[in-house]
């Protein structure tokens, strides 16, 4: 039996309610492919300022650097709103981020068949559209120094920020896109503002080196403003995105509008091979919904099969899960968020027995 140490960070908001349908779905798998999961809940987020004061504490960075994987659900919520900046639930997920060394973010946007009248765009738009975006997670204007709001000679104040990347933050996360890329389409759209930032030229220049090393990926170069206006018109002509922190964190959640339902996409983050990934649904926390059961948990449980898949090396449990998921929303049950006439709306929790009773 194959055995691995996952840390669990249900977080805050709806987070509880559907990390506790992907751990049922994970230990019937476990069972099903004699894999055996030992969880370790920690707190992060508003949940983990409530208890300790902070969103990251020491021990939930300690159990996740000592598991073989991670999966979030998520952090955030109305009462944490107005804390400072360094208290903030969104400081815990960047603190996870860097701790962890995580700096590729790989989000899938595809279309199911099952629910491509979910996209506001219209069905001949969307139908067959499969994109990976690759996002830079830990550098870029997020991170780069200096920032912060500083007092002028004036008395005026001043807010910074500032995008910077070497040339070694570039290469890593260009061989991660050119590496999906092979393992995809053998498209990579590199992702930039090279016209105006000098950082985007920067990226463009060593993109094209890499493409040296890469002769069988066709690379691309789009201006962001462009990619974005590309994505709604024809998103079809896209395989793999790899873009900088800020554009990819704009792109990535139009791509995931694409498919009509922000509760149907998972996420991975990814570090240097060895240490442990974070996989987490795109979505939020959703307040507005959390404890009322309403939740779709379908992001979380396809994180979970994207985590056996990427980061555990168990593509066959992962596929199970996928199929499980597809094997539902075939049969038409759909959460209020998904839902269309003529299907079965369930619950959170209903939807989670839906998903184990078509594992077995
Ligand atoms: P959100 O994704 O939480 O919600 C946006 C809308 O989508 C809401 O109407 C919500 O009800 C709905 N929704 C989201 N997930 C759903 C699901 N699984 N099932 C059904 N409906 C779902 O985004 P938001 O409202 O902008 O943010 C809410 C909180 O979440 C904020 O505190 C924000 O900072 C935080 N947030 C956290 C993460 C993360 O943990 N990675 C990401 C984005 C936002």
């Amino acid at each position: 039996m194959t055995q691995y140490r996952i840390t669990l960070l249900p977080g805050d908001g709806i987070g509880p309610e559907i990390m506790a349908i992907a751990k049922q779905v994970l230990q019937v798998v476990g069972r099903q492919f004699d894999l055996s999961f030992e969880f370790t809940e920690a707190l992060t987020g508003g949940a983990a300022i409530d208890a300790t004061g902070e969103p990251l504490p020491p021990e939930t960075l300690d159990k996740c650097r000592d598991s073989d994987s991670v999966l979030l659900a998520a952090i955030g919520g109305y009462k944490w709103d107005n804390l400072p900046r360094h208290l903030r639930p969104e400081t815990g997920l960047l603190g996870l981020r860097a701790g962890l060394g995580l700096f590729a973010n790989l989000r899938p946007a595809k279309i199911l068949p099952q629910l491509v009248n979910a996209s506001s765009l219209k069905k001949e738009i969307v139908e067959g559209v499969d994109i990976m975006v690759i996002r830079e997670l830990t550098g870029g204007v997020y991170f780069g120094q200096p920032k912060g709001i500083f007092t002028t000679e004036t008395g005026e104040k001043r807010g910074v920020n500032t995008m910077a990347y070497t040339e070694s933050e570039i290469d890593r996360i260009g061989r991660v896109g050119f590496e999906t890329a092979l393992k995809r389409g053998g498209k990579l759209c590199s992702v930039d503002k090279a016209n105006v930032l000098d950082v985007s030229q920067l990226w463009r220049d060593r993109m094209g080196e890499l493409a040296k090393e890469y002769p069988s990926v066709e690379l691309s170069h789009l201006y962001v403003d462009n990619a974005a206006m590309q994505l709604i018109r024809y998103p079809k002509q896209f395989d793999t995105i790899v873009t900088s922190n800020l554009f990819g964190d704009i792109l990535s959640d139009a791509a995931a509008m694409l498919t009509g339902s922000i509760g149907m996409l998972p996420s991975a983050s990814l570090g240097i091979a060895g240490t442990p990934g974070v996989f987490e649904p795109v979505h939020g926390s959703a307040p507005d919904i959390a404890g009322k059961d309403l939740a779709n948990p379908l992001a979380q449980v396809l994180s979970a099969a994207m985590m056996l898949r990427y980061a555990l090396n168990q593509p066959q449990a992962s596929d199970r899960i996928e199929q499980a998921v597809m094997k539902v929303l075939d049969k038409g049950d759909r959460t209020g968020d998904i839902m269309a006439p003529g299907m079965n709306q369930l619950g959170c929790k209903a939807m989670g027995e839906a998903i184990i009773k078509a594992l077995s």
